[in-house]
């Protein structure tokens, strides 16, 4: 990890200015999944026990970013933080203004507060909103000033914190360039990342500067077009790529096969075209399903059939098919290095669910280091009850997939350099 961490700076007397994901699911006032929350509680004991005081900042859904929105108030996201750590955790009912700065500045060493959703202000996200009709001019003036409303807003989170310390714990949100999560950095002396965000960075990290070999890299989920990058940049670093789900099926129409009704992206074809050349001119393995299993209808109730390359008329492929889910456990048993990220098939309806969970059994059952990309698979991998047989679970579906695509993650990039 080239980046300050929590444990490089003395957070005695000081008053930490932390950023979380505690973007986790809310209904009717009650917090459901708490994996988010529990992941930060690391840092957070870390901070209160060696002396210092902690101000939590989080986004939670897509708020208008007009204001107070309940449906999307951290107020429950508090209380059960307050359940899981056994200690009291106040709550600022809004993330800036006078009031909850003078609640963050009462607080003494040991204590805890949690402020209000970040999101309730546009600034936030710092996204101009550009007319169609704009000129390039008008397009630049009005970036240029949402740039300096989203810096002025990022100066204000600061004044939470005592503007010495801020730690970085939300990897989830790590690939966006946010007020609190980026832009606030400069008003820091030292900006540091908290332990799941160097977990985070450091397996990642790992899987992509020095992989054990073979690396073999499972690519899934419903479209090409979210995963184009990722397939071109570990083409350069794995020796197998097995690709699932709905984007096969573009690579399939590329190939000149019959796609019957399954997913397509049509606008992807030629792409796909070019990412198969890529692959043979590399000599990468990047395999695609000999068999699938096609359904009459997009429904758990819907006849079924095996097919192989070529899908009928009136069917669509919902999984990958037994020979198929057979090929991929063999080259994933010989990998020591696995990426995993979106599912085989539409597993949420069980019927479409057995190439999903037994590629997750091949990569429980493997002798690698796993490394599961959040999202889709992460939610199959819990379902499947082996959670515990993989080596590292990202918290971030959109951060890791672009930390593998090979990009700067701009909530990595603001922290402080060792
Ligand atoms: P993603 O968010 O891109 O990882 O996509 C995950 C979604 O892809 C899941 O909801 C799956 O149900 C869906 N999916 C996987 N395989 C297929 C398929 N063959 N056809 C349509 N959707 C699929």
């Amino acid at each position: 990890m080239k980046k300050l961490t929590i444990r490089d700076v003395d957070v005695k007397g000081h008053r930490v200015l932390m950023r979380v994901d505690f973007n986790v699911p809310v209904k009717d006032g009650k917090v459901g999944d708490v994996t988010r929350i529990t992941a930060a509680i690391p840092t957070i004991k870390y901070v209160l026990e060696k002396g210092g005081s902690l101000v939590l900042m989080s986004h939670l859904g897509r708020p208008k970013g007009k204001g107070y929105e309940a449906e999307f108030s951290l107020k429950p996201v508090a209380a059960k933080l307050e359940e899981l750590l056994g200690k009291p955790v106040k709550f600022g009912a809004d993330c800036v203004g006078a009031e909850t700065i003078a609640q963050a500045k009462a607080l003494k060493a040991g204590e805890i507060m949690v402020v209000e959703n970040t999101r309730f202000y546009k600034e936030e996200e710092g996204k101009a909103k550009l007319a169609d009709d704009a000129t390039d001019e008008q397009k630049k003036a009005a970036k240029a000033e949402m740039k300096a409303k989203q810096k002025e807003l990022a100066k204000k989170l600061a004044e939470l914190g005592d503007g010495e310390i801020y730690c970085n714990d939300a990897f989830g949100s790590a690939h966006r360039a946010h007020a609190s999560t980026a832009v606030v950095c400069q008003f820091y002396k030292k900006n540091v990342a908290g332990f799941l965000m160097e977990k985070e960075i450091d397996y990642l990290g790992k899987a992509l500067e020095a992989p054990e070999k073979p690396f073999v890299a499972i690519i899934g989920g419903a479209k090409i077009s979210g995963k184009i990058d990722v397939v071109t940049s570990l083409m350069s670093k794995c020796d197998a790529i097995l690709i699932g789900g709905g984007m096969a099926y573009t690579f399939y129409k590329a190939q000149g096969f019959k796609v019957g009704n399954s997913l397509v992206e049509d606008d992807r074809v030629e792409m796909a075209k070019d990412i198969l050349a890529q692959a043979k001119a590399k000599g990468v393995k990047l395999m695609l399903p000999i068999d699938n299993l096609a359904a009459d209808k997009f429904d758990a109730a819907a006849n079924t059939k095996v097919v192989g390359e070529n899908i009928d008329d009136g069917w669509m492929a919902l999984d990958i098919g037994p020979k198929t889910i057979a090929l991929y456990c063999a080259e994933i048993a010989k990998a020591k290095t696995v990426v995993w990220n979106g599912p085989m098939g539409c597993f949420e309806m069980a019927p479409f669910a057995k190439g999903t969970f037994a590629v997750c059994q091949a990569v429980a059952d493997s002798d690698s280091v796993s490394i599961i990309g959040g999202g889709d698979s992460v939610s199959a991998v819990n379902k499947s009850g082996l959670a515990d047989k993989m080596t590292h679970i990202s918290t971030g579906g959109g951060a890791s997939l672009e930390f593998l695509e090979g990009k700067q993650l701009p909530g990595v990039t603001a922290l402080t350099d060792k």
